[in-house]
Parts: structure tokens; sequence; C-alpha cells
């Protein structure tokens, strides 16, 4: 896995210098409600770049539900329920443009040149598209998922986005990315010699990889998560299922206690401390013990936020309007790069 392009050092005191000099592209597929991974590994970093003033677009991937499955299952519910919790979480869409991919066809035309960027061998061995299919519901792979980190590259270039906050599984699709843009302004210059798109860059949080109850990646589609939206009492219940190991005293040591020290980070995470520090603190506790401290931090932290996504749940026409304005922003800029591709390539 590559992570040279990725820049994992933005904090919530790192400044950006310029914020006007970027943009910010990431989204999520509508399969299901967020998780903790999702908040921890990409939606705090959106929030934080969005209240510095970077301008941000995320996006709801609607179409690539279907690249692991035969049907987008309650996929309008799914789809109103991720603007829920963006807003929750402090997305503000005054500020950030909010849109599902269906809803702009200039955004998917961009796949077509895109495609013959790339060579097939280099999408087959895709690590992120491999793992994706060991954990795929269909009994063949499809077209779709093969072509799923090009169609990423159209979500980011179309709005020349240079940051994506995203978690660790992504920096292959990252590549894909980079390479197509570098691969285009290559092939296809404008004449005075200026290219059309930048080299995007991932942005990593201090949890690019948030595990789940079974040890593996904390995921919407795997039941290993506990969702933002869950009650305190179903956080206690999910937390206290978490596969742990047989060691008494915590530690932090991600390489060689993948599962506990993963609970360490999520309860060093909610109460803003080291990881170190709350390991130091449970001590000889045990897995009870810190499983108690995960529940109680998570709790904490995120009493507020379901506050607000209780809230909003009531106004379904609002989560509705936000995507209707967020496509109309998108569709006007998607035109706008399309135009200029069709331009570069010499197309009437
Ligand atoms: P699915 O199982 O349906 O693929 P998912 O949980 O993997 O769902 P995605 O919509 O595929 O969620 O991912 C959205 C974003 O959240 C991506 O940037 C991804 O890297 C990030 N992300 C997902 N899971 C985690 C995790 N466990 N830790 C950190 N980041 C994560
Ligand atoms: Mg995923």
């Amino acid at each position: 896995m590559t992570t040279a392009t990725a820049v994992s050092d933005l904090t919530a005191s790192d400044p950006i210098a310029d914020p006007a000099a970027h943009r910010v592209l990431t989204g999520d597929r509508p399969t299901g409600p967020l998780h903790l991974g999702h908040y921890f590994g990409t939606l705090q970093n959106r929030v934080r770049l969005q209240d510095r003033g970077v301008e941000m677009f995320v996006l709801v991937a609607d179409y690539q539900v279907i690249t692991d499955r035969d049907l987008a299952d309650r996929l309008a519910e799914h789809t109103e329920n991720l603007v829920l919790e963006y807003l929750a979480a402090g997305l503000d869409p005054d500020r950030a443009t909010i849109f599902a991919h269906s809803a702009v066809p200039a955004l998917n035309q961009l796949l077509l040149p895109f495609l013959s960027l790339v060579s097939v061998a280099e999408l087959s061995r895709n690590p992120t598209v491999k793992d994706e299919i060991a954990h795929s519901s269909q009994a063949a792979v499809n077209g779709l998922m093969f072509t799923y980190p090009v169609h990423q590259a159209a979500d980011i270039l179309f709005c020349k986005a240079d940051l994506v906050p995203v978690g660790q599984d992504q920096l292959p699709h990252l590549e894909v990315a980079r390479t197509i843009a570098r691969r285009f302004n290559e092939r296809y210059p404008h004449t005075d010699g200026s290219t059309v798109f930048p080299r995007p860059k991932a942005l990593l949080s201090d949890a690019p990889m948030l595990l789940g109850t079974d040890g593996g990646k904390m995921s919407k589609s795997r039941g290993n998560a506990v969702s933002l939206g869950a009650t305190e009492d179903e956080t206690a219940r999910i937390i206290r299922g978490a596969k742990t190991d047989v060691e008494r005293r915590i530690s932090y040591d991600p390489a060689n206690r993948p599962e506990v020290s993963s609970l360490v980070l999520l309860a060093a995470l909610c109460q803003e401390r080291t990881p170190e520090a709350i390991a130091e603190e449970i001590g000889d506790g045990g897995a009870a013990a810190l499983k108690r401290t995960v529940t109680e931090s998570v709790n904490e932290y995120f009493r507020p936020l379901r506050a607000r996504r209780a809230e909003l749940a009531t106004d379904r026409g609002h989560l509705r309007q936000v995507l209707r304005d967020g496509a109309a922003r998108a569709n006007a800029i998607a035109d706008a790069t399309l135009a200029e591709v069709r331009e570069v390539m010499g197309a009437i």
C-alpha cells in the first residue's frame, strides 16, 4: 500500500496556510448508518477543514452501492440518513456542497476518458478492490467493482479537489486518482501548456483504520460497528462484545495487540488524550475495565451529536432540500469541467 502521498498531520491546531487555495472532496456510500470509524477517520477532519474556511464537497456515492451487491437496498432512506449524520457532525450546507452521484451526469461522463488512462492490470491489482471483493455479497465480481477507483477519480477531479480526507483503505484509490490526473494532464494539456487537473492528496486522521468488534476494519456492511446514532445502551452492548485478548494489563501496542489498541485509541480520541495515558490509567483493570472506559467515553463524547441528530431527523424535507441545493452547485461545476475536458481533447 502506498502512503507516500498521504498527509497525516492535520490536527485541530495545525493551520492550513491558505484555506482559499484548497478544495476538499470526500464521500461515503449510502449503505447504512455512519459509525465511529467514519467519524474519527474522516468526518471530524471534514468539519475541521470546513471550519477553517476550506471549500468542501461531500458526495453520497449512491452508484457505488451496487459494486458489491445486486440491489441498492433502501437507497433514498440511507442517502437522507447520510445527510443527517453530516449535519449532526457539524457540516454546514451553506458552506459544504452535499450531493449524490446519480444527480450529476457530467461527473459520471468523466469516467469514459479516465477509463482509457488506466490498464486492466492496474485495476485488478488494487488492494482495496481485492478486499472489497473478498467481503462482497455477490457470487461474481461485476465490472463496476473494477472501475470503482476510476469513478472515484472522477468524483475527486470533477471539482478539482486537491485534498481528500479519507481512511486508510482509500489510499490505493487516491493513488489511482493521482495517476489519472497526471496522465490526463500529460496527454491533454491546454494549448498554453497549462493543465486541467490538480494531483489530489489523501488526508489521514489519527485513526485511519478504526477496528470493529470482530477485529477487522469497522465497516457499515460487516455488522461490527458502533453507529453514530446508536443509543447509549446499544453502544455499551456492542462494545461489551468486542474482541480483545487474554493479557490483563492494558497497553497501547497497535502492531501486537490491534484489538485492545483500537479500543484504547477510541477512548483517547473521545477524551482528547493520548492512547498511552488511557492505557496507563486502566493498567491491570483488564478488558472489562477498558470496555467500561470506552463505553463511557463514547457515550459522553457523542451525546451532543446524537441529540442534534435526533432533532434533525424530524425534518426529512430539509435533508432532501440540502441534496437538491448541493446537486445544483455540483452540476454547475461538473458541466464546466466536462466542457474543459472536451475542449482539450478536441471534441466538438
Ligand atoms: P461499506 O462497508 O459499505 O463499504 P464503510 O464502512 O467501508 O462501508 P465507506 O462509505 O466505504 O464506509 O467509507 C467512507 C469513508 O470512511 C472512507 O473515506 C473510508 O476510508 C472511511 N472509513 C470507513 N471505515 C473506516 C474505519 N474503520 N476507520 C477509518 N476510516 C474509515
Ligand atoms: Mg467501504
